[in-house]
């Protein structure tokens, strides 16, 4: 599948064809390099983990660490960062640990919905008091 990765933490002074081609071999096969666009296409193998950060040398040795983003990717595994299946099916989990990380990341929702009801209702709580009316 070919899928449009935005390389970003790229220094100024490194956007140039050389740190893409850099990068690129790195990634294995590419398709584009667009450097103006701070991005690279490149063939993601459905069966290999897809990476989401990379280093990449210079020849005055240099080293500079990169974020990978990838554009319209819908869905992936979070255990084997593969894309050829969900999670809910990974062949690296066990049927206990697929079980406890779905657990995990409903309470870290029901977590995050608390917290928000909570800074809510202090927001609320802590309204301004109506102005006491003289006398
Ligand atoms: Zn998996």
């Amino acid at each position: 599948m070919l899928f449009w990765r935005d390389v970003s933490g790229v220094p100024n002074h490194y956007k140039k064809d050389e740190t893409y081609h850099n990068i690129r071999k790195a990634l294995g096969q590419v398709d584009v390099v667009d450097v103006d666009g701070g991005r690279v296409r490149v063939y993601v193998n459905a069966d290999e983990p897809l990476q989401f950060t990379r280093r990449a040398g210079f020849a005055n040795g240099d080293v500079i660490r990169v974020t990978l983003k990838y554009e319209d990717l819908h869905g992936y595994c979070f255990t084997s960062k593969r894309i050829s299946h969900k999670e809910g099916t990974c062949h690296e989990l066990s049927e206990g640990q697929r079980e406890k990380n779905r657990l995990d990341r409903i309470e870290q929702k029901e977590k995050e919905e608390r917290a928000m009801r909570e800074a809510f209702s202090l927001t609320t709580r802590h309204a301004p008091e109506r102005a006491r009316s003289p006398g």
